[in-house]
Parts: structure tokens; C-alpha cells; sequence
């Protein structure tokens, strides 16, 4: 039931761009507190970035059924929803998770328009209207929750059209080839180093610094206890081989008949004769709602109460690319923190009461307003790692050691 009788055409109360976790998430949230009146729209599907992933990726966050002792699945988007308890897995692949992601859209009864794309965001009035691929839907408020998935990082690289995004595979034992060149040596780069060794083939991973050896408390700035296992395992067992080339900054790959050559902004060049894999995350997520999300600099900028535009009013972000602080929300059990915010703020707008059904999702880490929490924690202990990491070549030799000792 729309919360504006009144008005003559259609409008819905909530409009949700995005039918992955951000836009889910919100919408169950917004539901419990009883806005009828919403729609998400997705260009493709629910989970569709999940549907996507290579066939070997697993989610590198683990899923754990902690629910009945207040601490929810890290990767679950509701309070009482457990990823491991539907999927029995830890490590879901990204079909089982979509999978997940579409129960729990049933489950909620959660109306998700499938095949819309929305091109253009603009406020007229006191509506928000929504350019889409069929028609221009209007919205007293938007979230805005399209993800990065579709907008894959190519900038960084000259000539990137000669290489493939890790994005574009789907599946990696299936890649031609028994020599790989990949750019990028964080969890994706390093993801695809796995999968490609596990088929038994050569692998060359080249990156900026070594993020293989950066330490940090915070999983968004190092690699995942979940990756480093995986890598010990692979220098142990796999039948391929993974070389780290640290400090090798790609500038450009060009193309000379069926070589590809690796131009490092220091160093020689290096020649391969299959298209290099760029593992260079994602860029320009915020599409066409970008202007409405933009700072001084190029980093979107959004209200430390609710994560709307600081131009656009009753246009929010949920998703990754949140950034607050020194705090990225990047993982799934990071972003979550601002569902039951964006559902709070759109609430008291919309005049329903949002404490009582509001109050699990702020026990359980789904209403976080503590922006300084990755900051200033006391939890940031120093790490038991090896302080003094070895250097990449050794890293097969110290990985060996270690799995011995
Ligand atoms: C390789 C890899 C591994 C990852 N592993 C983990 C992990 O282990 N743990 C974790 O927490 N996170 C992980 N992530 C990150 C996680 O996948 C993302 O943070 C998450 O998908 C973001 O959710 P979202 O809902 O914002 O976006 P998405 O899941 O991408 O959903 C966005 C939806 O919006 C739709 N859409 C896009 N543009 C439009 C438009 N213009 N109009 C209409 N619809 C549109 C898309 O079709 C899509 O369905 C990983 C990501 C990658 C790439």
C-alpha cells in the first residue's frame, strides 16, 4: 500500500536499484518496517553478479551458523538469515550464493522487477525519476545498490583490449593456454593464480608492490587467511607453478602478432603468448548516478548520517563502494552495517516507527553508526604473522617450511 494515496500516477514509496546483497539487504529491512510500496529493478537478475563469477571462485569470507549466539553469518544480509545454515558451506561459489540470495528474496516476499536497466537518476519536484531501458519510474526515495561487478577496471592498464578482465572468465581450467600473465597480485589476481596453477598451469603474477606480504588488520588491505591457506596448499600440491613479480608496475600491453608483450614502467618487458588476465578490480561503479555521489576528488562522497547524496536528497548508496573515514566497506558483513541505517532514515521520512523492528538489525551489526570502528579500535592487536616477511621468490620455500614445521 502506497504511504501517498493521494498521489495520481504511480509512485512508488521506495525504488532499489540493484538486486545483489546491497539492494536485497535494504529492501528486507525497509520491509519489517512495513514500507509496502517498493520495487527493486535489476538489469539482468537477483545475484546476476554472483551468477557471473568463474566457476571455481568461491566467496573467500567465511559462512559459519553463529546466528543463535548474536553473531550472524559474516556473510548473510539479513539478521536472521545464516548463508552457511541454507547452503551448508563455507566458502560459497557464486551460483550458491545467488541461490541464496533468491530464497531469501521469496522468502521476504521481496517484488524484483527482472530486465530494467536504469540509465538516468534526476530529482523533479518532490520526485525522484528514474530513466530506465522501458520506461521513467518516480520514487520519493531511491537506493542506489548496481555494485561494481558490471564496471570492470581497465584504466589503469594501456592497451588493456589485448588482455581479458577476471571478470569476463568463466571458468579456468577451460583458458587456452599453459603460460599465464596476470596483472594485479591482491585477492583477485591471486584467486586466478590458484585456480590456474590447480589446472597445471604456469603462472606469472605481476603487481605494483607485494600485497601478497602486506599485513593488516583490516581484510580489505591484505589477503584472507582464506587465500594465504589456499596458496600454501598450491605450493605444496598444485601441478602448476605461481612466480611473484614484485614491484612490477604494468604500464602497457601491446600486441605483436601472437605475443603479448608486458611493458613494466621499470624493468624489462616480458612476452607472453596468451592474453594477459588484469585482475584490477573494479572502477566507475556508480554509473549514472555518479555526478550525484561526487566530491572534491574522484572518491563518491556520502552523508556520515545515512549515506545520501550530499546533492541529490533521497538518493542513498548501499553497497561497496561506500567509503566513510578511513572505513571501505568493500565485504558483504562491512556494508551491511548501513542497511538498517538507510532503512532507519527513510522511515522517519516516511513517518512509520522503525525502532522495534529495527532493534535486530542494531544488535546484530546490521545498524551501525560508528563510523571510527575500523579506525581507532583497540582490537587492532599486532598481527602473529611473521614480522619480517620473506621475500616473494622464497615465499614457495617458506610456505613449505611452515606447512612442515
Ligand atoms: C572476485 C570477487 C570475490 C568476492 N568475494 C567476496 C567475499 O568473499 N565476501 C564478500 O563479502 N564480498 C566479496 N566480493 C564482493 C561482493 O561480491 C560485492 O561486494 C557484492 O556483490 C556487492 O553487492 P551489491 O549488491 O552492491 O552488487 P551486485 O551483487 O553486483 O549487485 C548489483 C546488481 O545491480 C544490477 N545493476 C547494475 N547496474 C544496473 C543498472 N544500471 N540498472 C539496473 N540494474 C543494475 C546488476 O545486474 C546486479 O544484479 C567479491 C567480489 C568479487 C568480484
Amino acid at each position: 500500500m502506497s504511504l501517498f494515496p493521494h498521489e495520481k500516477r504511480h509512485v512508488f514509496d521506495v525504488l532499489i536499484v540493484g538486486a545483489g546483497p546491497a539492494g536485497l539487504g535494504c529492501a528486507v529491512a525497509l520491509g519489517q518496517c512495513g514500507v509496502e510500496n517498493l520495487l527493486v529493478v535489476d538489469r539482468h537478475g537477483t545475484g546476476a553478479s554472483f551468477l557471473r563469477w568463474p566457476r571455481q571462485m568461491r566467496m573467500i569470507s567465511p559462512s559459519f551458523h553463529s546466528n543463535p549466539f548474536g553473531q550472524p553469518d559474516l556473510n548473510a544480509i539479513t539478521p536472521h538469515t545464516s548463508v552457511a545454515d541454507f547452503l551448508r558451506t563455507e566458502h560459497p561459489t557464486g551460483e550458491q550464493y545467488a541461490a541464496y540470495l533468491q530464497a531469501l528474496a521469496e522468502h521476504y516476499r521481496i517484488p524484483v522487477r527482472e530486465g530494467v536497466e536504469v540509465r538516468r537518476v534526476f530529482r523533479k519536484g518532490r520526485l525522484l525519476h528514474l530513466e530506465t531501458s522501458d520506461e521513467t519510474l518516480r520514487a520519493h526515495f531511491v537506493i542506489w545498490a548496481a555494485g561494481e561487478f558490471f564496471f570492470p577496471n581497465a584504466a589503469s592498464v594501456e592497451g588493456a583490449e589485448h588482455c581479458l578482465h577476471n571478470s569476463q572468465i568463466a571458468d579456468w581450467p577451460e583458458l587456452p593456454g599453459v603460460e599465464h600473465a596476470v596483472i594485479g597480485g591482491f585477492e583477485s589476481g591471486i584467486d586466478a593464480a590458484i585456480h590456474l596453477a590447480r589446472a597445471g598451469k604456469s603462472v606469472h603474477v605481476f603487481s605494483r608492490g607485494e600485497p601478497w606480504h602486506r599485513d593488516s588488520t583490516d581484510p580489505s588491505r591484505a589477503l584472507s587467511p582464506h587465500t594465504r591457506d589456499r596458496l600454501k596448499d598450491v605450493f605444496l600440491h598444485a601441478p602448476g607453478t605461481i612466480r611473484f613479480h614484485k614491484h612490477a608496475d604494468v604500464a602497457a600491453v601491446e600486441r605483436h602478432g601472437d605475443t603479448c608483450r608486458l611493458l613494466l614502467r621499470e624493468g624489462e618487458p616480458f612476452e607472453i603468448s596468451t592474453p594477459p588476465i588484469l585482475c584490477t578490480g573494479f572502477s566507475g561503479g556508480l554509473g549514472p548516478v555518479a555526478e550525484h555521489f561526487a566530491g572534491p576528488d574522484v572518491t563518491p562522497v556520502f552523508s556520515e548520517e545515512a549515506d545520501e547524496s550530499l546533492r541529490t536528497e533521497g538518493l542513498f548508496y548501499s553497497g561497496p563502494l561506500l567509503r566513510h573515514r578511513q572505513s571501505i566497506f568493500c565485504f558483504i558483513y562491512k556494508f551491511r552495517g548501513r542497511f538498517g541505517v538507510i532503512a532507519r532514515e527513510i522511515c522517519q521520512r516516511l513517518g512509520l516507527p522503525w525502532e522495534e523492528p529495527l532493534k535486530p538489525w542494531r544488535e546484530r551489526g546490521f545498524l551501525v553508526e560508528d563510523l571510527a570502528c575500523c579506525t581507532d579500535c583497540t582490537c587492532a592487536v599486532e598481527s602473529a604473522a611473521e614480522p619480517d616477511p620473506a621475500p616473494a621468490e622464497d615465499y614457495r620455500a617458506a610456505a613449505k617450511e611452515e606447512a612442515l614445521a
